[in-house]
């Protein structure tokens, strides 16, 4: 069952390996594990490689689909922009992202993301960098000259206080707009 292999797959893996120990987590049928996901949210295909407890809970697709939304609407895209793309929950700290393997998050052409924040296991999707990989989704701009990559306070307002999830139960998701800013890169 896929609930096996995402566990196995999330666990104590270390960012140094990530890719190499989802192959061999998912050996015996890699065509398959290669591209399997776990839902749709209109044209995206959501997979998850991790164990943090919002991945788990039932409101996830709607809370997925929800934030993507607002981050749409925050940059001023539509569904369009993400039609035919996925979208991966790692467990791992950080995911690869071409020549860059310290990422807490990565767009290129598909999203991929960390559910954990350096110091704690994030608690909802709104914490996590989705809203910023939207951004790219959407206007592209890798340098991050937009001056809505050090904004984000309609979203943190307009998401912030949701329900969230933890091993000893459930929390109140409190966003941090630091984790979605990005600089303009020199
Ligand atoms: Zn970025």
């Amino acid at each position: 069952m896929s609930d096996g292999v995402r566990a196995s797959a999330g666990k104590g893996r270390m960012w140094a390996i990530g890719l190499a120990a989802v192959a061999l987590a998912s050996c015996g049928s890699p065509n398959a594990a290669s591209r399997h996901s776990d839902f749709a949210v209109r044209d995206v295909s959501v997979v998850i490689h991790s164990d943090a407890p919002f991945t788990r809970a039932t409101d996830f697709p709607g809370r997925v689909e929800s934030t993507l939304e607002a981050a749409l609407e925050y940059w001023g895209g539509n569904w369009d922009a993400l039609a035919g793309r996925s979208i991966t929950f790692e467990s791992a700290q950080t995911v690869e992202c071409g020549s860059h393997s310290g990422a807490f998050g990565c767009f290129d052409g598909d999203i991929r993301l960390t559910t954990r924040d350096p110091a704690f296991t994030f608690s909802c999707v709104e914490q996590t960098v989705l809203v910023h990989e939207v951004g790219h989704a959407v206007i592209g701009d890798a340098s991050h000259r937009d001056r809505r990559w050090m904004d984000f306070h309609a979203l943190t307002s307009r998401l912030d206080g949701r329900r969230g999830y933890s091993v000893q139960g459930d929390e109140t998701c409190q966003l941090f707009p630091s984790v979605w800013q990005h600089p303009p890169d020199l």
